[in-house]
């Protein structure tokens, strides 16, 4: 039994509704991502476009067809963008823009002409594109979330190939002037999947939303807010409990006399100070070094792999070019230098506590001759 026409719709509708409101309420209560919005946005607007639609099949005049037409490209470009946004965390308004002018200039010109067919043929075609786009975007940013993300890929597939279903269908009976609405198995069919589409993809991005958030506030809690580098607590969950062998290296870091600073030229002279020394430690440190601020004053660098004249020529190019810098505090500026105290894995160190403790016992071998230096623990 063909499924009612107006039903269909109706469903389309009411799904699209729900799930803008899904979002409105997520957007009150919680962080939203903009490619959510922007998503929002885009079924906000098929929504009215199938009310606007209905209509047309009713009564099929250019003006209403026109504005079905409009609504839906204007949705299906929301849908494109947020895919965009979503990837490259740019607004993408000139593509949003830039899709929707493309697809009014190639179809609404033959509806106006009374080429309806024509219109639905070329309408059905720019949306099957649009939805790949969209399934290609969020493939290109797959590695983030695979398995929410294939599964949007393919949703928004299976829509695009329901959609190129009209075309061929209206392609194949080769009626360029309908009259009418097209009515046909490809259009139930296209409804139906629709609002799989809509509902399971709404649900998928409500999920990819959580997986954001719920990582932006993991990296918020294992980042130190000054410096931008791991924490105490970061260092600790990467390290404890892991095989500390003689191949690791870790480098104890205490800025000298800083309270000094802080007393003759302020806290955020300190502060400024700070930055700086994690700045260098990432000038100096390949990517692969973990850098941790423990607190303070106080910085870790822990070597992976390394050897141990390679791990003293780290620190001693640390301490160096930190000891160079000029360090801008208001009009002046100043110089500052640390200490540092190395000690590696191995029969001495082989819980991660004990390598940091006596990479704590070389530096402050260092502190008590003189500063400005680098020691090797015992
Ligand atoms: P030493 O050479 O022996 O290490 O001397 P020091 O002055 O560096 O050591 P001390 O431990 O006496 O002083 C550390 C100072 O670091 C004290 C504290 O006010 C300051 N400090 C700690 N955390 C921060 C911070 O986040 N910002 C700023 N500006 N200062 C901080
Ligand atoms: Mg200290
Ligand atoms: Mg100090």
């Amino acid at each position: 039994m063909a499924p009612d026409y107006n039903t269909l719709l109706l469903a389309i509708g009411l799904a699209g509704f729900c799930l803008s409101a899904t979002l409105f309420a997520t957007w009150l209560s919680a962080k939203v991502e903009r490619f959510l919005l922007c998503w929002s946005i885009g079924i906000g607007c098929i929504v009215p476009a199938v009310v606007v639609y209905g209509l047309y099949i009713e009564r099929p005049t250019v003006v209403v067809g026109c504005l079905a037409f409009l609504l839906q490209f204007l949705g299906f470009s929301f849908i494109y963008g947020a895919a965009y946004r979503f990837r490259t965390g740019l607004s993408g308004r000139r593509r949003i823009l830039g899709v929707f002018a493309a697809c009014a200039i190639l179809s609404l010109p033959w509806l106006i002409a009374g080429y309806d067919g024509l219109a639905f043929i070329t309408l059905n075609v720019l949306i099957t594109a649009c939805l790949v786009a969209t399934a290609h975007e969020y493939w290109r940013g797959r590695d983030e979330a695979p398995l929410p993300l294939t599964g949007i890929v393919i949703l928004y597939l299976l829509t695009a190939l329901s959609f190129a279903c009209c075309a061929g269908v209206l392609i194949h009976e080769g009626r360029w002037v309908m009259g009418h609405a097209p009515d046909n198995w490809a259009e139930n069919l296209n409804l139906i999947v629709a609002i799989l589409g809509i509902t399971g993809i709404g649900a998928m991005s409500l999920a990819l939303n959580q997986w954001r958030v719920a990582g932006s506030h993991h990296r918020a809690a294992m980042t130190d807010a000054l410096t931008g580098l791991l924490n105490r607590r970061a260092l600790f969950d990467r390290y404890i409990g892991e095989p500390v062998t003689d191949h690791i290296a870790a480098i104890a870091f205490d800025l000298d006399n800083f309270k000094s600073v802080n007393d003759r030229h302020g806290h955020a002279a300190g502060d400024t100070v700070l930055k700086v020394f994690a700045d260098v430690l990432r000038d100096v440190c390949e990517t692969s070094a973990c850098l941790a601020r423990l607190g303070g004053e106080e910085f870790v660098v822990v070597l992976d792999r390394t050897l141990p004249d390679r791990a003293q020529r780290i620190a001693e190019r640390i301490r160096m070019d930190f000891a160079a810098k000029l360090i801008p505090i208001g009009k002046r500026s100043i110089t500052c230098t640390v200490s540092a105290g190395i000690a590696f894995g191995g029969d001495d160190s082989s819980s991660f506590d004990s390598l940091l403790s006596n990479a704590d016992k070389a530096l402050y071998m260092s502190k008590r001759g003189g500063r400005n230096r680098v020691s090797l623990a015992a």
